[in-house]
């Protein structure tokens, strides 16, 4: 009991959470039919269909590419996930890339706001793709003989596969590690999506940022707070009285902290602190003036958790268990591009 009491008076612990880095811009799919507003809106007789192709903007050449659905499904499942995962994990990655692509077209098919070019981007703004030539190159050689076979397998395996809740095409968002809980939408986007709900996520303990650890002296933790928040007037002495955890999300994330009485958002701790996400601890100790910040996850922790995929897939899961564990609800099918 002693030491307990010792240890509570000489190390601050506060929870803080902060919805984690948002890889993927949200994309809110209204209720209707975007197919049927297709065919029936008059301005949309020259919209462009699909016919199995996607225009991607190219944000190295700055050029818009037109690829094969199915071709730029294989760059963006090598580029978003490492192609050592489990067979079942790409598959599951191949199929959540697929339906972000379509929802992506159907939302934007004309260009997204931020690339009027196009529906879709190569970068971390939609989801990575890379082409064969800049997976060899940013690989050791071999890794197209020893990989890329495994890629077009999942791909092509599920080829035209997608995720539907009650009939509609869902926002499949996805990140690398949750930290053993994903986050539910509404914490993060601050839309309610019934399919984007917090679920445990094993299996995580390998990935290489399930946790990490950011260390500062105390000064500089006091001096970042008070740049950031002015008057906050928060000292290395009252560190435990001016900063406090006021709301957890669901998943235990903290969602809302008080600095100095004024609510603050959790996303922007993690912000200024450059945490990998907002599943995180702030260790004070006064005795020797180091504050340590340790994270649990990677990424917004919204939907697939990639490294929890994989986690499933090696303990037997098939990549339909692993998609409706992580999308709660949802139903695989098949996408019919008719419009
Ligand atoms: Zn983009």
């Amino acid at each position: 009991m002693k030491k307990i009491v010792i240890y509570t008076s000489i190390i601050l612990i506060i929870v803080i959470f902060i919805p984690a880095i948002i890889v993927k811009t949200f994309n809110f799919v209204p209720k209707e039919d975007k197919r049927q507003i297709n065919r029936t809106d008059p301005k949309r007789e020259e919209a462009p269909e699909f016919h199995g192709k996607v225009k991607v903007y190219n944000i190295k050449t700055e050029e818009v590419m037109e690829l094969d659905l199915e071709e730029y499904v294989k760059g963006v499942v090598a580029a978003e996930m490492p192609a050592e995962f489990h067979i079942e994990a790409l598959k599951a990655q191949a199929v959540a890339s697929r339906t972000y692509a379509i929802n992506r077209m159907l939302k934007h098919d004309r260009g997204h706001p931020d690339h009027p070019e196009a529906p879709l981007c190569t970068g971390i703004h939609c989801q990575v793709y890379l082409s064969l030539e800049e997976l060899n190159s940013i690989h050791a050689r071999g890794w197209e003989e020893k990989y890329w076979g495994k890629i077009e397998e999942a791909v092509e395996s599920t080829k035209g596969q997608v995720l539907y809740y009650e009939g509609e095409l869902i926002e499949a968002l996805y990140h690398s590690t949750s930290g053993g809980m994903t986050e539910d939408a509404i914490d993060v986007f601050a839309v309610d999506l019934p399919y984007l709900k917090a679920v445990e996520s094993q299996y995580e303990e390998e990935a290489p940022r399930y946790k990490a650890t950011v260390t500062m002296t105390g000064d500089e933790f006091v001096d970042k707070i008070n740049k950031k928040f002015p008057g906050a007037n928060v000292t290395r002495e009252n560190i435990a009285d001016k900063i406090k955890l006021v709301e957890k999300t669901e998943s235990g994330r903290v969602k809302k902290i008080s600095i100095d009485g004024n609510i603050v958002d959790g996303r922007e701790i993690r912000e200024l602190f450059g945490l990998n996400s907002t599943n995180f601890k702030i260790y004070y100790n006064p005795k020797t003036n180091i504050v340590e910040i340790e994270t649990m996850g990677y990424g917004h922790g919204v939907g697939m958790s990639q490294w929890g995929a994989n986690g499933m897939a090696k303990n037997g899961k098939t990549y339909e268990e692993i998609l409706r564990h992580y999308y709660t609800g949802v139903e695989l099918g098949l996408w019919i591009d008719d419009i």
